[in-house]
């Protein structure tokens, strides 16, 4: 078969249960379309083909006697910020050129335990912190609607690997926009849960207080199976939340679109730099849940113009003091023949670390530091928690808010030296991380150029299966999330 990669996840399900073809030859298919591919998306950071193909085996057996689970023999990739036991775990950084993690994240084990197949670990910004993938250490990776434009980040290689269908899902991580946006940039569906409900176990820590992991796939339903995998309460993980976990695939018909009220927040329709085609699509998006039985009432988020300088505190300062475990001793990059204990120090940090995450560990001590605390961190922590608020008011009176993912398309790899340029891209997505709340990306059509746009949905705490359920149904009545890359319909 040629064409497994266009099948979706229930239907590679069934095709394995009825043998229609072996998980070995499933990941096969994937095997030899990254081969052919990837040269030019440059989407994966390793491979592990052998691993893969033993898994796919194990799989088998079990698909044959009987004992497979739904996603038993369906491959994966996993974004290079999870541990992986025996496979190098990078985070996109020279620090970790080579780090072998001695044990899973809970996300790779939990995959593991259901049967799900590794293909390989896939790019990102260097921990996480862009949103372009650009600042990888490895180099940048193509979005596969425009090979010479971004993926979005941190999450890019996941979303490009789906894209190009050198993947039928992946794993990502979202602390301020990481699953969603680069899902917007590459026509996809994201998911970036409600803070604890994925542990972060084995999840490389950028910004400790945001950080979530969550599935990138085509669809809503595809993200669902993902979901049912890895969500859930972690002992491993002191903020996993203990809390029961829905079933998000019986879910994804459970909310009703005729009656649902979506909040149209004023200010996020009138940010400068919203792309004229971004807001013309989501608009259509949301008009088309207006048909499907749904009210839009206009609602006021006024803490919009906050979004970005707190977010800009926080997550530096939380960045600065996770980062601080990378000194050259322990584990990670050592520089060459240091002087004494403090050269060892300065140059491994300095050798091993990237220009942006030395910017933001800049960023984040001096405003941790004894004479700035107050006016920065502590200031921000407040009006972090005003944003909560501002959110919590808003879902007294609808049920989802929907905005734009990104306020543009994917860019030109390059475009954007500037950092703040890049960092007033994120206003749609980090109020969501600063708050904890769940968000959802799905595509909603293309823009001039023919490069995709995504439309936001953010949910009230613990409303995934809402949100996917809501997305499910836009996904019955439209085909935006079918409509795939040239580079994806090439054969390998
Ligand atoms: N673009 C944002 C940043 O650079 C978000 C990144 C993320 O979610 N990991 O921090």
């Amino acid at each position: 078969m040629t064409d497994l990669h266009r099948l979706s996840i229930r239907e590679m399900s069934e095709g394995l249960k009825t043998a229609q073809f072996s998980s070995r030859e499933l990941t096969q298919h994937y095997l030899n379309r990254i081969a052919k591919i990837d040269t030019q998306v440059k989407s994966y950071v390793t491979v592990t083909a052998e691993q893969a193909l033993a898994q796919a085996d194990a799989a088998d057996g079990l698909l044959k006697s009987g004992m497979a689970g739904i996603l038993t023999g369906i491959p994966l990739a996993h974004k290079d910020i999870f541990c992986t036991q025996g496979i190098k775990t990078t985070a996109g950084s020279k620090m970790l050129d080579n780090f072998i993690s001695p044990y899973d994240a809970t996300v790779v084990a939990k995959a593991k335990e259901a049967g799900l197949v590794t293909l390989g670990k896939v790019n990102m910004d260097e921990f996480a912190m862009g949103s372009t993938s650009e600042s990888s250490y490895i180099g940048a990776t193509g979005n596969p609607w425009a090979l010479d434009h971004v993926p979005g980040g941190s999450s890019g290689g996941s979303a490009a690997a789906v894209a190009a269908d050198l993947a039928p899902i992946a794993t990502g991580t979202d602390t301020g926009g990481s699953i969603r946006q680069p899902a917007s940039f590459c026509g996809l569906t994201g998911l970036k849960p409600t803070y604890g409900r994925v542990s972060r176990y084995g999840m490389i820590a950028y910004a400790s207080s945001l950080d979530q992991g969550g599935p990138i796939a085509r669809s809503a339903e595809d993200c669902a199976y993902l979901m049912d995998v890895i969500a859930g309460h972690d002992l491993k993980d002191s903020t996993s939340v203990n809390k029961e976990v829905d079933d998000y695939v019986a879910k994804l018909n459970s909310t009703a679109v005729k009656g649902l009220r979506i909040g149209i927040p004023k200010q996020y329709f009138n940010v400068v730099g919203l792309d004229a085609d971004v807001k013309a699509r989501v608009e259509e998006s949301l008009k088309k849940l207006e048909e499907m039985g749904a009210t839009l009432v206009e609602i006021d988020l006024n803490m919009t113009e906050a979004y970005v300088p707190t977010y800009y505190l926080i997550a530096p300062a939380e960045a600065s003091s996770n980062l601080s475990r990378y000194d050259g001793v322990r584990y990670g990059y050592r520089c060459e023949n240091p002087a004494d204990l403090l050269d060892l120090y300065k140059r491994s940090r300095s050798e091993g670390f990237g220009a942006e995450v030395q910017r933001r560990i800049l960023i984040g001590t001096y405003a941790l530091s004894a004479g700035y605390y107050d006016a920065y961190y502590v200031k921000a922590q407040k009006v972090r928690r005003l944003i909560q608020q501002d959110f919590l008011k808003a879902f007294e009176n609808i049920d989802v808010i929907a905005a734009p993912s990104a306020p543009t398309t994917a860019y030109k790899i390059g475009a954007k030296l500037d950092p703040v340029e890049m960092y007033l891209g994120d206003i749609y997505t980090i109020a969501v991380n600063l708050a904890g709340l769940p968000a959802i990306n799905a595509p909603v059509g293309f823009d001039a150029s023919h490069l995709p746009v995504g439309l936001q949905l953010i949910g009230n705490y613990w409303s995934e299966a809402q949100l996917l359920s809501i997305v499910h149904q836009y996904q019955q009545n439209t085909d935006w999330h079918t409509k795939r890359a040239a580079i994806a319909e090439e054969n390998a």
